[in-house]
């Protein structure tokens, strides 16, 4: 499509072909203003650079690309989030494991995020409880420099960790270890779709059945976890069985699942020791 300079504020708004509130998002974002700014100024016309760089930010849309790659950013429990497509865009399914290990994380405690890519586990926990000793890891470099610019920006003290899973961790023992790893199968046909196909595919799909990250890290964790300590898993839609069942298996204790907001249970854990 093509934004007509010398066009109001309003009346492109209305114009734009996406939904109300991603056009929204990328007004504010091309006009440099914030939602309140939008309302003030929406009688003065945009300049031709505007309109410009307007007619970019909604032609990658249309294209696919998802709305928070094109602005940078993504809200997570209540936190802004630099993203990049280096890291999976934060889905706020994921705040349900952020509850469930900030519900169980004593005084002072240590918690290990492993496969942190944007950060947002490991900075949504520091930034709840500054007394929390939290350490991150991840394989992606890339993601490393995303998240250590997230935990900078929310004033989250976190320790990053370059670790290809317990790699890098040998004698290092956590309190607790919560993890949103790969856990798509592939093949699986939402990897061809909407969002998904521009995000890192490493960070989605374990290229196997979708339960292989899940086993490596509810295999390995004994040496980490200490005495007591929830490992807390998100997962697939329809992985809950069979993550407790591996969770049983390598003996944890109070193995069980939580529901998402949709109902879905999205979240198996269990202790070990
Ligand atoms: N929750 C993501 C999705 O299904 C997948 C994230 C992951 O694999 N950890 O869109």
């Amino acid at each position: 499509m093509s934004i007509q300079a010398g066009a109001t504020v309003g009346a492109v708004q209305a114009a734009l072909p996406l939904d109300p509130l991603e056009n929204r998002i990328l007004l504010c974002h091309a006009l440099g203003l914030t939602r309140v700014g939008l309302i003030t100024q929406s009688h003065r016309a945009l300049t031709s650079d505007e309109a410009a760089t307007l007619d970019a930010l909604v032609a990658r849309r249309l294209a696919g690309e998802p709305i928070a790659y094109i602005v940078g950013k993504r809200e997570f429990y209540g936190l802004d989030f630099h993203v990049t497509d280096a890291v999976l865009i934060p889905r706020p399914d994921t705040e349900l494991l952020v509850e469930l290990a900030l519900e169980r994380l004593a005084p002072g405690a240590s918690v290990l995020d492993m496969g942190t890519g944007s950060g947002a586990i490991a900075v949504a926990i520091a930034h709840t409880r500054p007394d929390a000793r939290v350490t991150a890891l991840d394989a992606s470099t890339g993601a490393l420099d995303v998240a250590r610019a997230n935990a900078a920006a929310n004033a989250a003290n976190v320790a990053f960790l370059h670790s290809d899973w317990y790699g890098a961790l040998a004698g290092v023992m956590f309190g607790m270890i919560v993890s949103n790893p790969p856990y798509i199968a592939s093949g699986d046909t939402h990897l061809s779709e909407g969002d998904l196909r521009f995000e890192p595919v490493s960070a989605l799909t374990d290229h196997a059945d979708g339960l292989s990250a899940l086993r490596t890290i509810i295999a390995g964790a004994g040496p980490h976890l200490a005495p007591g300590g929830w490992l807390l898993l998100e997962h697939g839609y329809d992985q809950a069985d069979q993550v407790r069942a591996l969770l049983t298996a390598h003996g944890y204790d109070q193995v069980q699942s939580w529901r998402d907001l949709a109902g879905i249970e999205r979240v198996s854990g269990g202790t070990l020791g």
